[in-house]
């Protein structure tokens, strides 16, 4: 058995893989991996899907004027696709080239390279899936905290999970080992604010059903509750806030009664949710997309940190902490530039997906004229797929790096193929556990398919091929790293204290380093850096985990130990007394008052409780995670047992309106284009409210070679622009998208 992680979600669990003939014909969890212990859902068994896909690469690819591709060799494609680059920097800047993407639920290692890349480029603006998702929440943490949270969900006493179904999207190591131990202790107790009586609800001692995109109105209610009651942790807040006062006068003036009946939720419910968060010894929150992706999904991620900081939960075991962090992701600070064409916010360096469109079909002299997109495919996961193909066929230059022939792949101009993530050493930097911080570098468990290359090989002879490397110093770098690690980290550190060497440390480090590490282990090479930074950061926690030393001796052991690892490392050890030291607010308290907020909390009794309208009577809540569904990385629909067309859930009042039973066909029409889909009856859903799965309607060839799409793409239908949209972070309401629905015949199949 190889030792390896599942890629379909943020947990990355630990697995072992038995390989025969290149196939994955065994797959078990991992129990030596820190992290997961052993723990898989059943998604991960069906891993053969992704590695020997169909529609895998084994060549670069250009595209011919008609459209259609030709392959052609690796030396041919980097020097075409660097003077292509290099052509629309020197004609219009590089700030007009934007990168997209950079690894998906598993692979963050090839976009540890992109900064080199983009820095030989002069490109200044980014994004990623982050960017239609969490930017909101990313903001709003980093003006209470500085930094993210979570929540110690194995040791907490109550759970709350508001726009979560974790039994399916996961996103906690063990998750469902932890929902029910939560469940059975009778000691404990689950939160579920959700308009879906998902599989987490049905475990929910608490369950609060709200109206679709009434989320706000319940979190202010239950605020304005704790305020009422005189629930709030006065010392906690007196001692570790700062701006209560205008926060806590904002709440006392939320109407709840006119709140509790906005949302659906009865009163009485909301007010003994509010006491039981109150009186507990620990609480842990977890907010996901049912929030991040509906009407005021900023406004709700602060109300739902003032449940639990207005309630003393914080730094404390069972309640939010900030994690250490390998390879940090996005920060939530605002760039001084906004985006150049829409002036949208750019939020941890990323303008808003639903802007990308926007910011390149104009004639504005600043538009993106080129777009790199590496482990990501825009056109079928950002809102108005058309939209997003349409400006990528308008761009001067369209480079895609990933894996298969993606729907966004078929609009580049050169696509270059990577190997997969079972073929290369890769990580992800998704280590958000505490008090042990879980690093996995993995190492390859099968030969890389011929023809396909690691993605920091790629940004590497990307960059030499523009011209962006000196070669003296590639010279004098690796001499030292061949003599002894010591020298190499010295030469190193003088060399990148230049700016605009520091800028390509990532592949100067691939290129000198790489070479040296065992197992052709060259792409952890960035590793060494950042494991140097994590201990220079966190030093107490970096030497509990068991690397110590003087100077540079904890970050070279951390950096070894990882290098070694074949199921993860404990890369920090930390103590709830250090969270406090992670909060970089000016005063280092955590800061309440975020002005902009309080305005939305006092006009948000002004605002529609939905978008619906007698033309779009629907809810349609896009890409709801279910039992078989994934990213798009699974792009053989033989993967699922079950739902393949991934039906439309709606309720059976709806059912019965429409005249429709499960099985039948509807066409559901919104104002960004109408799909037909199957129908499939349930009693989880209020009436008026319909939900479509994640991770359909990618398309797959045949053996014959035609392709076919199984299912719908959600984004055929989703919707950019205002009022769909976060008028903070830019995030679309992929689960608040007004829709009508009617019957439709289908043709049955011959
Ligand atoms: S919880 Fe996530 S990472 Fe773990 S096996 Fe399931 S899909 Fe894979």
């Amino acid at each position: 058995m190889e030792t390896t992680a599942c890629i379909l979600c943020e947990c990355n669990c630990g697995i072992e893989i038995r390989i025969e003939d290149g196939h994955f014909t065994r797959i078990r969890g991992d129990k030596q991996h820190p992290a997961s212990k052993g723990y898989t859902c059943e998604k991960a068994l069906r891993l053969d899907h992704y590695q020997n896909s169909r529609d895998r690469l084994d060549s670069p690819l250009r595209r011919r004027p008609d459209g259609s591709f030709e392959a052609i060799d690796w030396d041919t494609a980097i020097a075409e696709v660097a003077a292509r680059l290099v052509a629309v920097r020197d004609e219009h800047g590089g700030e007009s080239i934007l990168y997209y993407g950079g690894g998906g639920q598993g692979n963050h290692l090839g976009g540890a390279y992109s900064p080199a890349l983009r820095a030989a480029l002069g490109s200044r603006f980014r994004s990623n899936a982050l960017a239609q998702e969490k930017t909101g929440e990313f903001w709003v943490n980093n003006l209470m905290f500085g930094n993210p949270v979570r929540g110690d969900f194995h040791h907490t006493e109550v759970a709350v999970f508001i726009g979560k179904n974790p039994w399916q999207s996961h996103g906690i190591p063990e998750t469902r080992r932890i929902l029910k131990a939560i469940a059975n202790d009778p000691q404990r107790s689950m939160v579920v604010i959700d308009p879906r009586r998902t599989e987490t609800a049905d475990l929910a001692d608490y369950f609060l059903q709200v109206r679709p995109g009434t989320d706000a109105f319940c979190l202010a209610a239950l605020s304005a509750i704790l305020v009422e009651d005189g629930l709030i942790d006065t010392r906690f807040v007196a001692e570790h806030t700062s701006g209560a006062d205008a926060v806590l006068a904002a709440l006392a003036d939320v109407p709840i009664a006119d709140f509790a009946d906005r949302c659906g939720v009865p009163e009485d419910l909301l007010r003994a949710t509010a006491r039981r968060i109150a009186e507990a010894e620990s609480v842990a929150v977890f907010e996901d997309l049912g929030i991040q992706q509906a009407p005021h999904s900023t406004l709700a991620s602060w109300l739902e940190k003032l449940t639990w900081v207005l309630t003393g939960n914080f730094a404390k075991p069972g309640a939010q902490y900030i994690p250490t962090s390998m390879m940090p992701l996005a920060r939530g600070n605002v760039s001084k530039r906004p985006s150049p064409v829409t002036g949208a916010r750019v939020i941890g360096g990323m303008i808003p997906c639903n802007s990308v469109a926007d910011e390149i079909l104009t004639d504005h002299p600043d538009r993106f004229r080129a777009m790199i997109i590496e482990s990501a495919n825009p056109v079928h996961s950002l809102s108005n797929s058309r939209r997003m193909a349409e400006a990528l066929e308008s761009l001067d230059t369209v480079l895609v790096i990933d894996v298969a022939l993606t729907e966004t792949a078929r609009h580049a101009d050169y696509v270059l193929p990577a190997s997969s993530q079972y073929e290369k050493w890769e990580a992800t930097s998704f280590n958000f556990e505490f008090p042990d911080n879980v690093f996995h570098l993995r190492a390859p468990i099968v030969p890389a398919r011929p023809g396909t290359l690691p993605e920091p090989e790629i940004h590497a002879r990307l960059v030499r091929a523009i011209g962006g490397l000196d070669t003296a110093l590639i010279a004098d770098l690796r001499s030292a790293a061949e003599r002894s690690r010591a020298e190499f980290a010295a030469a190193f550190m003088a060399a990148t204290s230049a700016p605009e060497v520091g800028r390509l440390a990532s592949v100067l480090l691939y290129e000198t380093l790489g070479p040296t590490l065992p197992d052709g282990a060259a792409a952890a090479a960035a590793l060494w850096g950042l494991a140097h930074r994590c201990a220079l950061q966190h030093p107490a926690d970096v030497r509990r985990a068991g690397f110590d030393g003087e100077g540079l001796e904890p970050g070279e052991a951390l950096f070894e130990a990882i290098l070694a690892a074949r199921s993860g490392v404990v890369f920090t050890r930390s103590e709830w007394s250090e969270v406090w030291g992670r909060v970089k607010t000016p005063e280092g308290l955590i800061n309440l008052d975020i002005p902009e907020l309080v305005t939305a909390l006092g006009e948000l009794g002004s605002a529609p409780a939905t978008l619906t309208s007698p033309k779009w009577p629907f809810i349609l809540a896009a890409g709801e995670r279910r039992s078989f569904t994934a990213n798009t990385i699974f792009r053989d629909p033989e993967w699922r047992k079950r739902d393949r067309s991934g039906a439309l859930r709606m309720s059976a009042d709806d059912a019965r309106d429409l005249e429709v039973v499960t099985g039948d066909h509807v066409r559901i029409t919104t104002a960004g284009g109408n799909v037909t889909v199957e129908v499939e009856v349930t009693d989880t859903l209020r009436p008026g409210h319909v939900t479509l799965p994640n991770g359909h309607g990618v398309d797959y060839p045949a053996e014959s070679g035609e392709r076919t799409a199984a299912g719908v793409s959600p984004n055929d239908i989703t919707v950019t622009g205002a009022p769909f949209e976060d008028p903070i972070a830019g995030t679309p309401f992929h689960k608040h998208v007004p829709a009508m629905i009617e019957p439709a015949a289908v043709e049955p199949v011959a």
